[in-house]
């Protein structure tokens, strides 16, 4: 993949010059060393959280004047190639969460629903089967929906719990009610703050933070 730039040559940095990534050489200041490939937290221009991007392109955003302000404690310093006419060495800095102009409540919205994966839900149930408790690793888990699909249940969130195989084999194409079954906890719906925790397990401890203050006030996340 390249990263294609256009910098201004007053700041002193590549024109028109596109950098092959394997040549981007890149320093960390002040992050722990076993991180080497950092995910920024991109925010909308009002401050919610949207995704996470790769460093290059919070780069590549940078560069195109884009980032309208920064809510991070850690910051990366990335380096390019040598600039022929100036002989300088180009380099960027970029903060752990970047809020980017002219995208407001485009994919950002907080009533917008976020995917439903096994990974996400069984990290939100806390690898638990919600039924019998006990704590399984991803692989012997199953997708329970509590109103089985066959009976015209939704495959959703508020649908859907972990449960180990024997549980969810017990309990068949009935309700939990029917199967005589109950739960630990009542399924929900992650808002985005809480799915972008879910889906990342690199989070720094800034980006935890603004995160957390966006929990919803019950979430079980916030427990973690
Ligand atoms: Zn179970």
């Amino acid at each position: 993949m390249t990263v294609g730039r256009r910098m201004r040559g007053e700041r002193g940095l590549m024109q028109n010059t596109a950098i092959p990534n394997d040549r981007i050489a890149y320093i960390r200041a002040g992050i722990v060393n076993t991180l080497i490939d950092p995910l920024i937290l991109r925010l909308d221009i009002t401050g919610w959280p949207q995704r996470w991007i790769p460093w290059q392109h919070a780069v590549i955003l940078d560069a195109r004047e884009m980032i309208a302000w920064t809510a991070g404690e850690r910051t990366f310093t990335f380096h390019g190639g040598i600039n022929r006419l100036s002989g300088r060495r180009s380099r960027i800095t970029v903060n752990s969460i970047i809020a980017v102009r002219g995208d407001a409540h485009n994919g950002g919205d907080e009533r917008l629903v976020p995917p439903l994966s096994n990974r996400e839900l069984f990290l939100r149930d806390e690898h638990l089967c919600m039924y019998c408790g006990r704590q399984f690793p991803g692989n012997l888990l199953t997708r329970d929906h509590l109103v089985p699909l066959s009976r015209g249940g939704v495959d959703c969130w508020s649908n859907v719990v972990a449960a180990c195989r024997g549980c969810n084999h017990s309990k068949g194409s009935r309700t939990p009610d029917e199967a005589g079954m109950s739960l630990l906890a009542v399924p929900y719906v992650p808002n985005r703050a809480e799915y972008l925790v879910l889906s990342n397990r690199r989070i720094l401890a800034d980006q935890m933070e603004f995160l957390r203050k966006r929990f919803r006030r019950t979430s079980r996340l916030r427990a973690g």
